[in-house]
């Protein structure tokens, strides 16, 4: 099993219409809440790191941790860096070990976006390693997580330059604007179903959502039916961590750290679990 592409997991999750989740780690904790609900699943994941994971002193370390995991791993998962800023940031996760990264040129001008993107897809490609771009802009910021954000239909993807962005750079899978935001939604989402369907119609490659913590089942379900196949999640599950440590805190007059990481991952595990079984991800063994 172990460190596959992002692309080999993607493809099946695209031929038998099922969504995999991808999420967020920058501890050891949260990486084994993933890992551990997705290998009693018996699913498939994305695991995702952050452009900071890569730098800084612990890098190496961090970094060596998560590909042995993944190694290890008793289901096929794809050690992903989620929204790299820059071509450098991508050939650094690559050097890492990450089998996909994402260049996020969605704040660029499109001819710029469609320039570096070509630059990280010829070196990936090279590599083996798969590659997710952005076109439309995904409101909100990872950063500002928990202040509430609002999307702007004036930044949704439209169908045509989705398709014309995908003829000039060939990228494996891409991320679209349709009406979700990063972080914590202020007010509720309105989904634009009718151009991810338009979306769906024309593109020929996986498309992914970003912004998915703050979304109920129901409508997780519709946008797999509709054709999301990755599901980027990381706000709800880190909040779901914190929450259960705070709940421990209060509740529990004398405990040990080991009881504060025990209550997070737990936590952390149980989310994931519930949206693995929300997002329809199939089993690897699935017959169909
Ligand atoms: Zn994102």
């Amino acid at each position: 099993m172990a460190l596959v592409t992002m692309k080999e997991i993607l493809d099946d999750a695209m031929r038998k219409n099922y969504a995999v989740g991808a999420f967020d780690t920058m501890d050891r904790i949260t990486t084994e809440a993933i890992m551990t609900a997705s290998e009693k699943k018996g699913t498939p994941v994305i695991l995702m790191v952050v452009p900071p994971c890569v730098e800084g002193p612990d890098a190496d370390l961090f970094m060596s941790y998560l590909v042995e995991r993944c190694r290890r791993s008793t289901v096929p998962v794809a050690l992903h860096m989620d929204h790299a800023p820059s071509y450098e940031y991508c050939v650094k996760g690559i050097k890492y070990g990450c089998t996909s990264v994402m260049f996020d040129g969605s704040s660029l001008p499109y001819e710029e976006n469609v320039a570096i993107t070509r630059k990280v897809i010829e070196t990936a490609h090279a590599c083996g390693v798969t590659v997710e771009a952005e076109i439309g802009h995904v409101a909100g910021h990872e950063g500002n997580m928990l202040d509430g954000n609002v999307a702007d239909p004036s930044a949704y993807t439209t169908v045509e330059e989705a398709l014309q962005f995908y003829k000039d750079t060939g990228v494996d899978c891409l991320a679209v604007a349709i009406g979700t935001v990063h972080g914590v939604y202020k007010g509720t989402p309105n989904i634009d179903y009718d151009r991810l369907d338009a979306i769906k119609e024309e593109l020929p490659i996986p498309i992914v959502l970003h912004g998915g913590s703050g979304l109920v089942d129901e409508d997780y379900r519709k946008l797999v039916a509709h054709g999301i196949n990755k599901i980027n999640f990381f706000t709800a599950m880190t909040l779901a961590g914190a929450e259960a440590v705070r709940k421990l805190v209060e509740e529990t007059p004398k405990f040990q750290m080991t009881d504060v990481i025990a209550a997070g991952q737990k936590a952390e595990e149980e989310i994931v679990s519930h949206h693995i079984n929300v997002f329809g991800t199939l089993p690897v063994h699935a017959d169909l």
